[in-house]
């Protein structure tokens, strides 16, 4: 029995990457001092595994940016307007890789775009296929990296992202007319994929980790057709070489025979995400095949449940013989935090609970002594039982007054008390906003100043007193902006929030916060999770008191600001022993008293911000919406307790929302905001197709760049909307929220728009 990783994270324990990365770009350290960061990184890594004794350690799993970019450079996928950028003499082309993931500024070598990983938080550089000629190395990181650790005597298992995956998850001609079939481009690109092995085979590999998760997706016959065709070529090609495929982040569901039909050595199931395939597998697998065991949750904090894990394995063992099951956890580890032993600050009894990539390392040995008999089964499992009991027994993990109030909640909690027709006639009474009306997203920018008093006061340097003075003058300078760019409806600003869900995590009874707990977002983007434990529930208000002190300074409404319940699920660590939507519905729960309370004292707007509603999607259609149905219940929760008088503003910052339109319509909300300004109002066309019902903001003013939109490129935007929208239904504000720009480009771009808002009322 041997076990594997898939794949290890390559930030460093401290962000030691990042701090190099960025450092470089700034032109404060060399390219050599930055490679001697990555290698290092790599080096520690390596011999972390090995001295744990991983049988396959993974290799290529490193990167400066980004895996799939790195693909698309070992593959010569370079975007038209980047090729003068090619060195030639640059093994690593490094500099062309951070162009094309960052764009140059100000020049027309603008950034590809970036999507994310199927349903992580991580965010790939969508490889352009558009102007490829043939395929080339443009980029000898593999080659490198798998020597480096040849040279260390490692048992090195390079990982690429599989043929059919890559020319997936990529794009081609689709700006065009006509659309062109990228698929066309399979055997070129499989000649190429074969070189690439012949080369790794020469170097004296034997194993090879094929990551194809688009086995997790609904697929097309001819994508099914090209799959197979794959690895009958590779392996009729190679037939010493032990090929790895491995399924990762869902359901194989229909695609299993095709995956059990793969004339490979080995398959990798994800056993957390895809238990439900296990069964059908075992019925069907043929006893050569060796399969690899995904046990240990690769997405997720928590200890690994032996005795369930151990079950599944020895469900296996009477299939197939030791020699041919493999242990592995669930997918990469790169979406895990590196190790618990960084964290100081979080309660010894609560540490325990938790796994991070190192110490899922551990688990994958633990599991295998367990199943060699290096190990007693019975005495380890015990302890595991144990702390999983005494987990279960923390009243704060499974706090009955929350479950209470959650089987309180009765079907008519979940709607407003009137339709949106008559509530606003209601909310236009007391409002009394013009046609038209202009507000923001919620956050003003966030200076440094505003950041260094926040880092200060969270040192405990000053005092709350002085902290909160502070606070209040920034809000004071707020409103008196807002007031003379003559907007409708304002915000208090959010000065007092680093980041949209850790702010009310902190303020939350339930979540645990990290010290060092990061994961890479996008490249040197790297986000820390809370990390939901137990039942949610509100302690105390969490921004009545600021919203108030905003009110009381201003001569318009105040907007009250929340997040979502579901965007605040979908950016933690969810707990994994209760179902997902009785969690959110606890955050809604919590969130409705928050609401409630902003109402109680006179706050007429509310905003509750669900960004991440369209992330949570699930990867197969057919589960869609049953997940619509529960999280835009989560939301109603959150929000239908008002008055009919009081009007709930959401927010959500993506345009592509045809095809869940319904859905949020759904949501109810009076007023909705969303990005439409950088597809020039694209969105629209769904409401060619579909009428929604209540009130609209289409961003006119994209706030991802500095630049100052005009009066005229917001009026026409509004022009656009109009034509399709009612214009009495019509708001004008921003795509998002301000806080990541200056007050210098704020102040012109509101004011224009502004002007636009005032010039779209005066056209009958
Ligand atoms: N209210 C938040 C803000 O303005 C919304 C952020 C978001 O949509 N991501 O910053
Ligand atoms: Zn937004």
């Amino acid at each position: 029995m041997k076990i594997h990783n898939l794949g290890f994270p390559r930030i460093g324990r401290k962000r030691e990457l990042k701090k190099a990365t960025e450092a470089y770009w700034k032109k404060e350290i060399t390219r050599e001092e930055l490679e001697k960061v990555a290698k290092n990184i790599r080096i520690e890594n390596l011999k972390l595994q090995q001295k744990k004794k991983i049988d396959l350690i993974p290799v290529n799993d490193f990167s400066f940016y980004d895996q799939v970019l790195d693909m698309s450079m070992l593959l010569g996928i370079v975007p038209e307007r980047f090729k003068s950028k090619i060195s030639s003499s640059d093994p690593l082309n490094l500099d062309l890789i951070f162009n094309i993931a960052r764009g140059i500024k100000n020049t027309s070598f603008t950034a590809s775009s970036m999507k994310k990983w199927f349903d992580t938080n991580y965010h790939y550089i969508v490889p352009e296929l558009d102007s490829i000629e043939n395929f080339e190395f443009l980029s000898r990181k593999l080659f490198l990296e798998t020597k480096e650790a040849l040279d260390l005597g490692v048992e090195a298992k390079p990982v690429l992202l599989g043929p059919m995956t890559f020319l997936k998850i990529s794009r081609y001609h689709e700006k065009e007319n006509f659309a062109k079939n990228k698929y066309n481009l399979f055997p070129d690109l499989l000649n190429f994929y074969l070189k690439i092995i012949t080369e790794l085979v020469g170097m004296g590999v034997k194993w090879i980790q094929f990551d194809e998760p688009i086995l997790s997706l609904d697929l097309s016959i001819e994508e099914k057709k090209l799959i197979l065709n794959t690895y009958e070529v590779i392996s009729k090609r190679f037939e010493e070489l032990n090929v790895l495929v491995a399924n990762y982040f869902g359901e194989l569901r229909d695609n299993s025979d095709l995956f059990l039909n793969l004339p490979v050595k080995a398959i990798h199931l994800d056993l957390v995400r895809g238990e439900r395939d296990l069964e059908g597998i075992l019925k069907n697998i043929s006893r050569r095949t060796i399969l690899s065991l995904g046990v240990i949750d690769g997405r997720n904090v928590w200890k690994n449940n032996f005795k369930k894990s151990l079950e599944m394995i020895k469900k296996v063992q009477t299939k197939l013989p030791a020699e041919n099951i493999m242990l592995a956890p669930s997918c990469s580890l790169i979406h895990s935090p590196i190790s618990i032993k960084l964290e100081s600050k979080i309660n010894p009894s609560y540490l325990e609970w938790f796994s991070f990539a190192e110490e899922k390392i551990e688990e994958l040995v633990t599991l295998k002594k367990i199943l060699t008999n290096q190990e007693s089964e019975e005495k380890i499992v015990a302890k595991n039982e144990s702390i999983f009991q005494k987990k279960k027994n923390n009243p704060k993990v499974f706090n009955p007054t929350v479950a209470e109030n959650l089987s309180k909640v009765k079907k008519e909690n979940y709607s407003r008390q009137s339709s949106f027709q008559d509530r606003i006639v209601k909310q236009n009474e007391i409002l009394n906003f013009p046609k038209f009306p202009t507000t923001t997203i919620g956050s003003f920018p966030q200076t440094k100043e505003i950041r260094q008093m926040r880092l200060k006061f969270k040192k405990k340097l000053i005092a709350k007193e002085e902290y909160e003075d502070f606070l209040k003058k920034e809000i004071e300078k707020a409103i008196k902006i807002q007031k003379e760019i003559g907007l409708d409806l304002y915000v208090h600003g959010e000065f007092e929030r680093n980041d949209m869900v850790e702010y009310f995590g902190e303020k939350l009874e339930g979540f645990i916060f990290t010290e060092f707990g990061w994961v890479q977002s996008y490249g040197t983007r790297y986000v820390k999770p809370p990390i939901i434990y137990g039942s949610v529930a509100r302690r105390e208000p969490m921004t009545v008191a600021w919203t108030l002190y905003a009110q009381s300074i201003s001569d318009k409404p105040i907007k009250g600001m929340l997040t979502g319940p579901v965007t605040i699920l979908q950016w933690s660590f969810c707990r994994n022993d209760q179902d997902r939507r009785t969690t959110t519905s606890e955050i809604a729960l919590a969130l409705r008293e928050e609401v409630l309370d902003l109402e109680k004292n006179g706050i007429q707007s509310i905003q509750i911000d669900e960004p991440a509603i369209r992330e949570g999607l699930p990867l197969r259609h057919k589960d869609w919406d049953d997940y619509l149905a529960w999280s835009i219940d989560c939301f109603k929760l959150a929000t239908a307790g008002v008055k009919d008088e009081t009007q709930i503003h959401t927010h959500m910052c993506y345009s592509d929302f045809n095809d869940i339109i319904e859905a949020i319509s759904n949501m109810d909300a009076d007023v909705i905001s969303i990005e439409t300004s950088r597809s020039k109002m694209e969105l629209l066309g769904a409401f060619s197709k579909f009428k929604y019902p209540n009130q609209i903001g289409p961003g006119v003013y994209d706030i991802h760049s500095p630049r100052i939109p005009s009066t005229e490129e917001m009026f026409s935007l509004l022009n656009k909307a109009s034509k399709v929208i009612k214009r009495e239904n019509i708001w004008v504000n921003p795509d998002c929220g301000l806080k990541t720009r200056g007050w210098d480009d704020v102040i012109p771009s509101l004011k224009n728009m502004v002007k636009a808002a005032e010039k779209i009322r005066a056209v009958s």
